[in-house]
């Protein structure tokens, strides 16, 4: 048999920290134990912070967490949870805070020293953006605005930062920076509105809008988003919509139709007017509890359409709410 060991080890774990956002809060869980099964709860630990020029802190100590944390690795390790509320450092990347305490004398054993490095990584905040108020359809080489808002995961203010819209080939089509007031009913989504300048050809287009967030006093991720948009010709006819009921050929109110990127609703006679280029199109007619089938028309003139459609047979549970 060897001899029995002069002295017990001190034994320090922390629960495992998931990276922290920059400047954010967060617990460190340390627990200080000795192999042989003495009751270390007592002993003071301190803990240097990344920032080597601060002071030691002393943890709090506080009484343990409940007794069903203790005996799952054995009925000797008696650790006390010690809950240490820090805050991450604004530089992103690995920080490391150290844990240590001096040899010491407890339950009539000597115990070394201890020291244990927390390395913690930190991360930028994640940011999002939204594109709203788009304007449909939007008509060839016109301008037109739309609205761009920016959030950090954080809820920092964003006043200030760069927003572009790029095409697909990254030219810039508009520019701006997010203005110094929340959206109203959100708390940090930054916004401002961009002017553009619709394309000269019709079709749809897929734009980004990006935030370059890299003057900000805290770390920030950049990021981009996609929306797409229909350009349009200029509108040259006239196409007026009539919507009846198939069995009584009477008039069909707020009868919703889109042609293409084009919508209407119908009024107290059954008619929707759009003014549209000439074109192939797919109408189609939407009101609840009615079933109408898409239409294929053709315009190269001012005309007059006349859609019927019929309620939905009665299995439909919507139907139930029109007897
Ligand atoms: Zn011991
Ligand atoms: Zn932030």
């Amino acid at each position: 048999m060897t001899a029995v060991a002069a002295a017990h080890a001190t034994v320090m774990t922390v629960e495992d920290v998931a990276e922290v956002a920059a400047g954010a809060e967060f617990v460190l869980t340390v627990r200080v134990s000795c192999p042989a099964g003495c009751d270390l709860s007592g002993i003071p630990i301190e803990l240097m912070a990344p920032d080597d020029a601060t002071a030691t802190v002393p943890p709090p100590r506080l009484p343990p967490a409940g007794g069903g944390e203790e005996g799952n690795e054995g009925a000797a390790d008696i650790a006390v949870a010690r809950r240490i509320a820090l805050k991450a450092p604004l530089r992103v990347g690995e920080h490391v805070w150290r844990l240590s305490c001096a040899a010491h004398k407890t339950g009539g054993w000597h115990h070394d020293a201890g020291l244990l490095r927390v390395p913690v990584r930190v991360r930028p905040h994640e940011t999002s953006l939204a594109v709203w108020a788009i304007p449909s359809p939007v008509v060839t080489s016109r301008p037109f605005a739309i609205k761009v808002g920016a959030k950090s995961a954080a809820g920092c203010d964003l006043t200030g930062m760069p927003i572009a819209v790029r095409d697909p080939a990254g030219v810039m089509l508009a520019g701006g920076v997010l203005g110094d007031t929340p959206w109203p009913g959100t708390s940090s989504l930054y916004w401002t509105e961009l002017t553009l300048i619709a394309p000269a050809e019709a079709g749809m287009f897929s734009w980004s809008v990006e935030l370059a967030a890299a003057d900000l006093a805290l770390p920030h991720q950049g990021s981009s988003s996609r929306f797409s948009i229909a350009i349009v010709d200029p509108p040259e006819h006239r196409l007026t919509i009539k919507v009846v009921a198939q069995e009584t050929a009477s008039p069909v109110e707020n009868a919703q139709v889109r042609l293409g990127a084009y919508r209407a609703t119908t009024d107290g006679s059954g008619l929707a007017q759009l003014m549209v280029p000439k074109g192939a199109y797919d109408l189609d007619v939407w009101k609840s509890g009615y079933d109408a089938p898409t239409a294929s028309i053709v315009i190269d003139a001012d005309r007059t359409v006349e859609i019927a459609i019929a309620p939905m047979p009665e299995e439909n549970p919507d139907a139930v709410w029109q007897m």
